[in-house]
């Protein structure tokens, strides 16, 4: 504490990122980064972007890449923003769309830099519990009380997609609010509402390279949404950072949509593995939610999940453990790795058992 802070810092409770050790033989299962990373054409296209025009800053209108995401989505290059990992896009989002008179509505277990997003802009929040299996109850959220909503699909960290109906149905009977879909794991087996974008104005829809591009080191997301949200959303960022993207990034990123092959290839890896994972998992007593990301959100039926936690944790398997909210405490979220790595983690998850 120190009285040279600005007010608001004193009550600001900031969000902790999964922790990035440094040890040899690691598995670490604890970010949901991507195993596979990057392919050969965006390390390349960084590697020439390197030796090229480093003095130069880059563009702040990133307008190549945009016209490079415009056409991978078909939508218009006016209806994409760029930003440094979906994280700042989201933050923009908060500041430039979802802060009103209304509360804004998300659900209780969710992403949680929503509530810090909160706190950071002003922004009363509204959480929305979910239903007793843990999914989204779309009916929840149309209260006219509530003025903006937003929610990951997949949730984070349940895994579990909303089916694009009920996105659509939510769009269509809050027209008067504006709606994001978080959509950081939605490469992993989720339908996307980017398609909903040109008959909804109200809809903006976030995107990541860090998990299904596996780009998490270069940080960039993206949004899509009607000409107006992205204006909101540039307002706010040359009001902030007039470039969020480094030249490194803008050339890596948009490689990456020009390698489809790697993409899919990857993706569906991911999504294969993950079967196998959660049918380890069961078979050692453990309740696997539905998952469309690249990790698992699993209960053992008697073990402590603090305690299975540590217990990988020494044998140097990482997972991630959120001791609140209660209801969600004896969880663990486990990341779909490789085949090698899933089978490391059963193995030591079976040890920590004998
Ligand atoms: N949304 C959700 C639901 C996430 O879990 C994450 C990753 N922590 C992000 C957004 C942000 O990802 P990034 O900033 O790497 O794009």
């Amino acid at each position: 504490m120190s009285t040279y802070w600005s007010p608001i810092v004193h009550s600001l409770t900031p969000y902790v990122p999964g922790e990035q050790p440094r040890m040899p033989d690691l598995v670490k299962l604890n970010t949901n980064e991507n195993p596979y990373g990057p392919g050969p054409a965006v390390l390349a296209a960084i590697e020439a972007a390197n030796t090229d025009d480093l003095r130069l800053y880059p563009d702040p209108t990133a307008l190549e890449l945009r016209r490079v995401i415009a056409a991978y989505h078909g939508v218009a290059v006016e209806e994409v923003f760029v930003g440094n990992g979906s994280d700042e896009v989201l933050a923009h989002a908060f500041c430039a769309l979802l802060r009103h008179e209304r509360p804004l509505a998300f659900p209780d277990i969710s992403y949680s830099f929503y509530p810090v997003y909160c706190g950071l802009y002003g922004i009363a929040a509204r959480p929305v519990p979910l239903a007793p299996d843990f999914s989204i109850r779309v009916d929840d959220y149309l209260d006219p009380a509530i003025g903006a909503v937003i929610f990951p699909n997949p949730n984070a960290p349940t895994g579990m997609a909303l089916p694009l109906v009920d996105i659509a149905r939510l769009v269509a009977a809050r027209p008067d609010i504006p709606v994001v879909v978080d959509e950081a794991y939605v490469d992993f087996g989720a339908e996307s509402a980017v398609g909903l974008v040109r008959s909804h104005a109200n809809l903006l829809v976030s995107h990541t390279l860090s998990k299904g591009r596996g780009l998490a080191g270069l940080r960039v997301g993206y949004a899509i949404g009607q000409a107006p949200l992205v204006e909101a959303l540039n307002r706010v960022k040359d009001s902030f950072n007039s470039y969020p993207l480094d030249r490194l990034a803008l050339a890596g990123a948009a490689a990456s949509f020009g390698d489809e092959a790697w993409f899919q290839q990857t993706r569906r890896q991911v999504m294969a593995t993950r079967e196998t994972l959660v049918r380890g998992l069961e078979d050692l007593g453990f309740e696997v939610l539905p998952s469309a990301a690249n990790f698992v959100f699993a209960r053992h039926r008697t073990a402590d999940a603090a305690q299975l936690n540590a217990g990988l944790r020494k044998k140097g398997v990482i997972v991630r453990h959120f001791a609140r909210p209660e209801r969600i405490a004896n969880f663990l979220r486990i990341t779909v790795g490789t085949e090698g790595q899933s089978a490391a983690l059963l193995k030591a998850m079976t040890s920590v058992f004998g």
